[in-house]
């Protein structure tokens, strides 16, 4: 349910009406936009008398909220909500780029492509740690030594670190990562979003391979309901009966989740298609549609790369996307701000 308040209702009587509403045993979630705050209310609101509080001189309306995930539903909180990370944001009007290698796979190899992306305009740097292998034989990520590796690139860079958290047992070695990403095979591993909820850290949660738009966002539900609000939504394909690509980019999942949901979005073009020369057209395409940014894997030498080489650019492509983004957004945005 949300309270709708009037522009400038009395202080004390919001407060007081808050204070009833907790009594109640309810979650009061205060949205402050430009012109009138929004109050969501989680929990059992089956006997809230809507009439009684629609007639209270602060209240413009009273509505139910039918969707199953309320703080994460853009009706509790109408404005885009803005995540900041290191010195950017995402989600405002900044578009975020999120580049790097599906993997860490030497100190060698990350600062140097840490140092690449950051000159192409890179906002923050992606590094597996530890990998969601299909195959239990293929390289697993290295693990501690990889998360060390990336604090390197990020104290040489500046730039803020993105890298996966597979397994709560893992969480000791994240403390200094700047976002944790949950990955697609993770996704409705309620547990590990329970435990992410509690982190207080900015959450990357990547859409799972065969998950609706509404599994989502329950999913970010897990996270909020547990009390972190700093979420990243992430499109990276999913799964149809196609094959000439690794998944199906679905792009009409930005527009929708723009309206139903207040948090930012942005869009792996790289796992979505498998395939490297895929990725600047699908990348610019979800510019169009409507994204926050973008996470691309980016490698110094693709064909030897020990994890997902055919869908990384070289860090040349990556710098070439950079510019045709920077020229792409006035247009799409009408502004002139480029990150
Ligand atoms: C990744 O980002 O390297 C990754 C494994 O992604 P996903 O969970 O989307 O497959
Ligand atoms: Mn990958």
């Amino acid at each position: 349910m949300i309270i709708i308040l009037k522009p400038n209702a009395d202080a004390q009587k919001r407060a007081d009406l808050c204070e009833h509403l907790v009594t109640l045993g309810l979650d009061v979630d205060v949205s402050e936009g430009q012109t009138s705050t929004v109050l969501g209310l989680v929990g059992d609101t089956s006997r809230v008398d809507m009439g009684s509080l629609r007639i209270l001189d602060i209240v413009e309306d009273v509505k139910r909220v039918s969707e199953p995930y309320k703080k994460a539903n853009r009706k509790f909180h109408p404005c885009d909500s803005v995540i900041a990370i290191g010195e950017h944001t995402v989600g405002g009007d900044e578009f975020a780029l999120i580049a790097g290698p599906c993997s860490v796979e030497s100190r060698e190899q990350m600062l140097s492509i840490a140092a690449d992306v950051a000159r192409a305009g890179a906002t923050a740097l992606r590094g597996g740690a530890y990998k969601p292998r299909t195959s239990p034989y293929a390289f697993q990520g290295m693990r501690e030594e990889g998360i060390e590796i990336l604090l390197e690139a990020r104290a040489e860079t500046g730039l803020p670190i993105v890298t996966e958290l597979m397994d709560v047992r893992d969480l000791p070695a994240f403390s200094e990562v700047d976002v944790v990403q949950i990955g697609a095979r993770n996704m409705q591993n309620f547990a590990l979003l329970k435990e992410v909820g509690a982190l207080g850290k900015p959450v990357l949660l990547k859409r799972g391979l065969s998950a609706t738009i509404e599994e989502l966002l329950m999913s970010a539900e897990y996270i909020m309901a547990a009390g972190n609000e700093k979420i990243i939504l992430c499109e990276r394909g999913i799964r149809t009966f196609e094959t000439a690509t690794r998944n199906t980019l679905d792009l009409s999942a930005i527009p929708v989740l723009k309206e139903l949901t207040h948090l930012p979005i942005v869009v792996d073009p790289s796992h979505a298609t498998g395939v490297a020369r895929y990725v600047r057209s699908l990348s610019l395409a979800a510019l169009a549609a409507g994204a926050d940014g973008l996470i691309v894997e980016v490698h110094n030498d693709p064909p030897n790369a020990q994890c997902d080489g055919a869908q990384s650019i070289t860090p040349e492509a990556f710098a070439e996307l950079s510019e045709a983004v920077n020229a792409m957004l006035p247009i799409v945005r009408g502004t002139t701000t480029a990150r």
